[in-house]
């Protein structure tokens, strides 16, 4: 965790911020800039904490607001303690605490045993700038608070990040999806993010999302979930990579061929400067052709496909995911124009139709037909002709990308249907 004090700003500031206001030292929303408050904040935490008080968030002060990031507490069976009484205590439901610890018999709890204690707020972060560092962060928070979320990596980032998998759900429907292929659209991985928790709250609680029975899509579909297909894009675009390291720079030397793409706010590609949307093998010469033409024909920003499909680590980790399993749909999250793209060609795969207007209904996007000059070499495409089955690609939210986090909440309410009609329509 990056050393932060007075003067810092950014996306760790915000992360900072979010384990202060959790933990009842600062109020008000994370706004990335350690100001007067945050550093007030910050101290009276450290001095509760029995951490040096100096107003520096270092990694004993990091360690110490982990809990409140993550979501949960490892905590020391005392005396007299039920799961019943521990849970009133911290304010979850009993079976919140039942779920965090699958393996121990509540009749039997001994003094001083370690058990998992959920706290009473919601993991994902649905107000701040994401990085691949908030990513492992809530993972690890999401899979300890319910443990029936399987974590698995399909791979590795260019830069050696694992690029993360989270399965839920024990039916035999199997369904994908990803969000983050594209760096600046990283809007759509706390979408997933926030799915997945409520999707796992709700299972757990016996209750509803969006007005389904969470035990009855547990038991009849698998859904993988893949949250941030390109994490060294996303932690480029949120300056979470070093200005003096090599691939910063080699990301300032690319961009430099595209003058008229801001940086690195308009960067889209995965660090490599290869888009990795572009990447795939379906329709990938055509591709080449039709992206050349507009000029990109160079490592960048965006746009740029690649010497060959499937040369970039991420895609390659998807297609080999998805090659290895039996997906019956895919979802893949992107930002811009709140539109559905269904189509590959004039391929017509069965259900695709009827499922998509289902997607339309319960969200208000519309069903598009790919334009010619984005139509190729996309996930999706190459889903729908590799299996000729429903594969769509979800445009959320309007505005300059990076579309701003305040949209978040607009988003996920139009977009839980399109998540929930994903495994039902299969
Ligand atoms: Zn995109």
């Amino acid at each position: 965790m990056t050393v932060l004090r007075e003067g810092s700003t950014g996306a760790g500031v915000e992360l900072l911020q979010t384990g202060l206001i959790r933990a009842g030292f600062l109020n008000g929303g994370p706004d990335g800039i350690f100001g007067s408050n945050t550093l007030a904040a910050l101290k009276a935490f450290q001095k509760d904490n029995g951490t040096a008080p100096d107003g520096i968030a270092g990694r004993l002060t990091w360690n110490a607001l982990m809990p409140w990031l993550r979501g949960f507490i490892n905590y020391s069976v005392k005396s007299g303690d039920t799961f019943a009484s521990i849970a009133v205590r911290f304010g979850i439901t009993l079976r919140e605490i039942l779920a965090a610890n699958p393996g121990i018999t509540p009749e039997e709890l001994a003094v001083s045993q370690r058990i998992t204690v959920p706290l009473p707020f919601d993991v994902v972060p649905t107000d701040i700038s994401w990085t691949s560092e908030l990513l492992n962060i809530t993972v690890e928070g999401l899979v300890k608070r319910y443990p029936f979320i399987r974590r698995r990596s399909i791979g590795q980032s260019v830069m050696g990040k694992p690029l993360e998998l989270l399965i839920i759900g024990k039916g035999t429907k199997k369904v994908c999806y990803n969000a983050g292929h594209h760096a600046n659209e990283w809007i759509t991985t706390p979408v997933l993010m926030k799915f997945t928790e409520q999707y796992a709250k709700a299972y757990v609680n016996g209750g509803i999302i969006d007005y389904e029975s969470a035990k009855r899509l547990y038991e009849n579909y698998l859904l993988y979930v893949v949250p941030m297909v390109d994490p060294d894009g996303v932690d480029l675009v949120n300056s979470a990579i070093p200005e003096d390291s090599y691939y910063y720079r080699q990301a300032v030397r690319y961009s430099g061929s595209y003058p008229d793409i801001p940086f690195p706010s308009g960067w889209k590609a995965n660090i490599n400067g290869v888009d990795l949307n572009l990447n795939y093998p379906a329709g990938w010469k055509l591709a080449r052709e039709i992206k050349y033409g507009l000029g990109y024909t160079s490592p960048g920003p965006r746009d740029f496909v690649g010497a060959a499909p499937l040369t970039q680590p991420e895609s390659y980790a998807m297609y080999r995911l998805t090659v290895s399993n039996d997906f019956l749909l895919t979802l893949s999250y992107h930002t811009q124009g709140e539109i559905i793209y269904w189509k590959y060609r004039d391929y017509l795969p069965e259900k695709s139709l009827k499922i998509g207007e289902k997607m339309s209904l319960v969200s208000g996007y519309p069903l598009v037909e790919t334009p010619k000059e984005s139509g190729n070499a996309g996930y999706k495409d190459w889903f729908i002709k590799t299996y000729d089955r429903p594969g769509y690609t979800i445009e959320v939210g309007k505005g300059k990308n990076p579309l701003p986090i305040e949209q978040f909440e607009k988003i996920y309410k139009d977009n839980t249907g399109i998540l929930i009609t994903g495994m039902t329509g299969v």
